[in-house]
């Protein structure tokens, strides 16, 4: 296998280029470089305007876009125009978001409660890779701004639970924003990269990374072996963090002022205040004792740190429980874990440094800014991909990524350019069609998102898969890419276990131009494919719909009205129309969004009847 390095952009062998280092978080994002003189990371403030960006995305009615702060303000006045937490839908599914459905202030779309979620804003779909790589632009230009030169490369980092799908649309966000991924780096691995730890490549330790930010809790415990880092475990709470803080310091002014508690639901501006006022106080005790303010002239807002510790201490004893647990899952002692690094804003309250420190027996780091360490590391990792870091060991990696084709000619990629080898990895499929029992995979090579731009590896039919409805079968692919860079791809029929498999040599006959060459066509076509991928997604959704629909209203006829029947037509009509005339993605989503409320309730009132009646035919004593 080849270690790729080569100037994307010019073709060149290694030459100096800023290749940037990116923290997209849940709250807020940032970018960061190795500075050229004293070869030490920095985050960039372009302007002043400080190094941390709001992950919110405001639609203006002028049309505009805006990112960051200035998104931010938009999110109290025009809460369905503004997008925040972004990062908590990426690669994910209606069905995944479960019981937080109702945390977001705007509208996700519930079409296709198996396929990835839509943001509906006005009368355009957005999938959560378009709107993350609005903050990935934004992240860019301010890159570019502040250091006057182009910006084509970045390491991303994503939380280490994050699975396949999560890092492939964080991939897709970054091309989609004109950059090319060089590495989808863990979280809890930048920031052990940040405090050095990782870099001598003889070093041998184990760390536990502590990340406690505005919405989200994760404890990562890692391993360091021979220069590479592996996940033991992980543990936290998505939906646990500064934010909660906050609420507790709120929760106890309403209980202490009956003015406050009165008027609270009714007067949006005061609640507005008062959680200003409870995240100040929450930092001023950081480091002071006492906080003392007001709203107005009239509400008193005092607070002292015992009493903010007494409240937020359940808080606290929720996030050591995590820790406890993962350490169980990683079968180790606090004594056994040679650093602990603190990560995150909230990480400031002292009272959660004293519990952090104390659990793991040892000082916990934090002399680098917690909610700037993440990106410091990312800036590391990407200085060594760029090959400017001699003395690190680069392992070998695959030039280019492999994959299989999936619907409409679409790449779908199992292991990604940059992994390291020897790896695995493996996704699960189903049919598309009722009745299936041969399923084709065909193996492909390459960085375009559509299958005939790549190169054709292999092909060859999983048969013998039992005859079942469309989407019950469970085909798992596995890619075993061995230190040889001999790829072993095979398919197995979980149910059945029927099972196939193929060896194939996957650089076998490229030449490093060749590579090179694919790698630079990948970046020149990067927005059209990502929008040709799109547009393939948005029609295999709705020829799904149709298929679903129509087979529906053929079976269960009896059930509906003549007019419902009429209707249900009419919609399929108008859907199919859309597809035959060629429309975008907004127009294919938006017809089967009428076709999707409308025929909903259908399947519920089919399901009923089918329980009266089996019911019925059964005695109950
Ligand atoms: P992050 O998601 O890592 O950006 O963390 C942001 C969280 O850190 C928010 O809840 C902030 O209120 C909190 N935070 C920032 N500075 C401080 C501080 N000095 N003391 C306590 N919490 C802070």
């Amino acid at each position: 296998m080849a270690k790729v390095a080569i100037n994307l952009s010019t073709g060149a062998l290694q030459q100096a280029e800023v290749i940037v280092g990116i923290d997209l978080g849940t709250t807020n994002s940032l970018v960061a470089y190795i500075h050229p003189e004293d070869k030490k990371p920095i985050a960039i403030n372009d302007q002043g305007r400080g190094t941390i960006v709001p992950s919110v995305v405001h639609f203006a009615q002028n049309g505009e876009t805006l990112v960051g702060t200035e998104a931010k303000d938009y999110l109290i006045t025009d809460p369905a125009n503004t997008i925040y937490s972004i990062k908590r839908l990426l690669g994910k599914s209606y069905r995944d978001l479960g019981e937080h459905k109702d945390y977001f202030g705007y509208k996700i779309i519930d079409d296709d409660s198996e396929g990835l979620v839509k943001v509906r804003v006005k009368d355009k779909f957005y999938s959560p890779i378009e709107l993350s790589a609005e903050i990935l632009k934004e992240l860019r230009e301010r890159a570019e701004h502040s250091l006057k030169t182009p910006v084509n490369r970045a390491v991303i980092t994503v939380p280490a639970y994050f699975n396949d799908s999560q890092r492939q649309a964080t991939r897709d966000a970054g091309k989609l924003a004109g950059l090319e991924v060089l590495r989808i780096v863990n979280e809890p691995t930048a920031a052990a990269l940040a405090y050095g730890i990782g870099i001598d490549p003889n070093e041998e330790k184990t760390v536990a990374v502590y990340d406690l930010g505005g919405g989200t809790f994760d404890i990562s415990i890692l391993s360091l072996h021979q220069g590479i880092f592996e996940v033991l475990s992980t543990n936290g709470d998505t939906y646990l963090g500064g934010d909660d803080f906050d609420r507790a310091i709120i929760n106890h002014w309403i209980s202490e002022n009956q003015l406050v508690a009165d008027t609270i639901n009714q007067d949006k501006n005061l609640s507005q205040e008062l959680r200003l006022k409870a995240e100040e106080a929450k930092k001023v005790l950081s480091s002071q004792e006492v906080y003392t303010s007001n709203i107005n002239g009239e509400i008193e807002c005092h607070l002292e740190r015992h009493t903010f510790e007494r409240l937020v201490a359940p808080i606290v004893a929720r996030t050591m429980e995590n820790c406890r647990q993962a350490m169980a899952d990683a079968k180790l002692k606090p004594e056994q874990i040679d650093a602990v690094i603190m990560v995150g804003g909230s990480t400031r309250v002292p009272m959660v440094y004293d519990a952090v420190s104390e659990f793991f027996g040892k000082p916990a780091n934090n002399s680098h800014n917690p909610d700037e360490v993440v990106a410091l590391g990312a800036a590391i990792q990407a200085d060594i991909l760029a090959g400017n870091r001699k003395d690190i060991l680069l392992l070998d990696v695959t030039p280019l990524t492999l994959g299989i084709e999936t619907m409409g000619g679409l790449m779908d990629p199992i292991i990604s350019r940059n992994s390291k080898i020897p790896t695995k990895a493996g996704r699960q499929y189903t049919t598309s069609v009722d009745g299936q029992v041969n399923m084709k995979i065909s193996v492909f090579q390459g960085e375009r998102d559509i299958v005939k731009e790549n190169r054709k590896l292999a092909e060859f039919d999983l048969k013998g898969i039992p005859a079942m409805p469309a989407g019950f079968p469970k085909v798992d692919v596995n890619f075993i890419l061995n230190a040889d860079g001999i790829l072993k791809v095979e398919a197995i029929e979980v149910r059945s276990g029927t099972r196939q498999e193929v060896e194939v040599k996957p650089q076998y006959g490229l030449t490093d131009e060749q590579v090179e060459q694919m790698l630079m066509d990948s970046i020149t076509h990067a927005k059209d494919d990502v929008s040709a991928r799109m547009q393939i997604e948005a029609r295999s959704t709705a020829e799904q719909m149709l298929y679903q629909v129509e087979r529906f209203v053929d079976k269960n006829a009896e059930h509906l009205t003549e007019e419902e029947v009429a209707l249900t037509r009419k919609n399929v009509q108008n859907l199919k129309n859309v597809l035959a005339s060629g429309g975008d993605k907004d127009a294919i989503y938006g017809a089967v969004d009428v076709l999707e409320a409308q025929t909903s309730p259908f399947a519920e009132r089919v399901m009923q009847i089918s329980i009266k009646k089996a019911m019925s035919g059964k005695k109950i004593d």
